[in-house]
């Protein structure tokens, strides 16, 4: 987790896209079966193991990881870290209310990074451009995605040099947890 912190506080210095994957088993099946899915994850700047599952994999694989990087606790350190180093956050997916309200804690228990904008995650392919341009606009040094892993992730892949976020991630359903 340390190192991964470390490695992602020097993404946002760069300025360039990092596509930040927390990888879990379903979404390495899903990289098996499907070459498209798998291309995004090698494409990744960092994949991570989420679970100790992938923890176990990686042992087995003859590569040892040091410990799981659950993407929900990542969350937390960076938003953490953003607090001294005034981070600019936009948090996409999951409902209208939970989005809103993922915001405002978010916003309590990290006043030092700021939320500059949100929005929900059911929007249509044909909105994909108004939704990047969105972003762009805000400027972000974090974005965290909420859309299910089937979603998030190839979006991001697929938008990554347009957004030209320092760090995007995928967070799954860590919004809903977050918002209550
Ligand atoms: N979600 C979304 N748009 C969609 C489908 C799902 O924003 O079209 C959100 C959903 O509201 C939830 C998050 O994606 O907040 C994660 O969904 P889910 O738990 O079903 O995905 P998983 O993490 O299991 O892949």
């Amino acid at each position: 987790m340390q190192d991964t912190v470390r490695y992602l506080i020097e993404a946002v210095r760069s300025r360039k896209p990092h596509q930040v994957i927390t990888a879990n088993p379903i979404m390495l099946m899903a990289a098996m079966e499907d070459p498209a899915y798998k291309k995004i994850m090698q494409e990744a700047e960092l994949v991570v193991p989420d679970g100790t599952g992938l923890v176990w994999a990686a042992q087995k694989g003859g590569e040892p990881v040091t410990e799981r990087v659950a993407g929900f606790d990542l969350l937390h350190e960076l938003m953490r870290e953003g607090q001294s180093r005034h981070w600019k956050v936009y948090l996409l997916g999951s409902t209208p209310e939970v989005i809103q309200e993922a915001a405002r804690r978010l916003t309590l228990q990290y006043p030092g990074t700021e939320i500059v904008g949100y929005r929900d995650g059911y929007f249509k392919p044909d909105q994909d451009l108004e939704v990047v341009a969105a972003i762009k606009a805000a400027s972000p040094d974090l974005l965290f995605v909420a859309r299910g892993a089937d979603t998030q992730e190839p979006w991001i892949g697929k938008y990554k040099q347009t957004l030209g976020v320092p760090v995007m991630m995928g967070v799954g359903g860590s919004l809903d947890i977050i918002s209550g």
